[in-house]
């Protein structure tokens, strides 16, 4: 089996590339990408639309005893992020010494989240870096 690289997850999910919906009649964004609008329903066409990857901490918390997967890198602060185009969405929040609140800016970053074990799969997601 072909080993999978950070290439090939970029391409074959875009929740990676941060790509999600916007619905053509009312504008709301959504992310991940939703194939139906929760204004409109079925009577409109969702677009694909990268979000910028900014957003702000909309609530944040610190994990000292993790699972299993990310106890390499316990304490680890996790966060859900409200996305400049609206939708929140849940990450890590990498330590890189400014303080975490709640309103703190931060951007997206395409980084390692943990490998696995038993393969060496490695697994992708984003994470968010404090501006
Ligand atoms: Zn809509």
């Amino acid at each position: 089996m072909e080993k999978a690289s950070a290439g090939m997850w970029r391409k074959i999910d875009s929740r990676y590339n941060l790509v999600g919906s916007m619905c053509e009649r009312c504008g709301t964004k959504y992310f991940p990408q939703r194939a139906i609008c929760r204004n409109c329903g079925k009577d409109t066409k969702m677009l694909h639309r990268k979000m910028s990857g900014r957003g702000t901490v909309y609530s944040h918390s610190e994990i000292r005893v993790p699972a299993e997967a990310f106890k390499e890198s316990a304490p680890y602060t996790v966060g859900i992020i409200e996305l400049e185009e609206g939708p929140k969405v849940e990450g890590h929040i990498i330590d890189n010494g400014k303080k975490v609140e709640i309103g703190t800016k931060v951007k997206t970053a395409f980084r390692k989240m943990y490998t696995d074990g038993e393969e060496g799969l490695i697994h992708y997601h984003f994470k968010f870096i404090p501006e």
